[in-house]
């Protein structure tokens, strides 16, 4: 099992406010919002950053995206628009070396970010 803030989440060693959660994934609140609903869908498998994802992770992927569209349509964003970002990288601001899905909205996003 890999050490990351993550992983220990996941296996509820620390706490989140968790809004929704399967077998494969699980989303939670982010401790920093950078705007009013700023939710993480992760999987719980173990995988680093999406650059290390492999055709066989293919579904899970797809998973993330359809997980993160329901947690919007349950945040009420889902008509006044979302963003999805993955950071991969140091360049990207990646921080946690456990993949992760940013849902942010419920404010209009500037473009292109920064
Ligand atoms: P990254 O910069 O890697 O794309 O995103 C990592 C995100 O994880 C950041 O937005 C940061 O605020 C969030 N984060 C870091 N530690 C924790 C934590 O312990 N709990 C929660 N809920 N979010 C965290």
């Amino acid at each position: 099992m890999a050490d990351t803030i993550f992983a220990k989440i996941i296996a509820k060693q620390i706490p989140a406010t968790i809004v929704y959660e399967d077998e494969q994934a699980l989303a939670f609140r982010d401790i920093g919002p950078k705007a009013p609903v700023h939710i993480l869908v992760i999987p719980k498998k173990e995988i680093a950053r999406i650059a290390d994802a492999t055709a066989a992770d293919e579904a899970l992927l797809g998973r993330l995206l359809t997980v993160a569209n329901e947690v919007a349509r349950n945040e009420g964003i889902d008509k006044s628009g979302y963003r999805l970002v993955i950071n991969n990288g140091k360049d990207a601001g990646e921080s946690v070396p456990h993949l992760h899905v940013h849902l942010l909205g419920g404010r209009a996003l500037t473009w292109p970010p920064g």
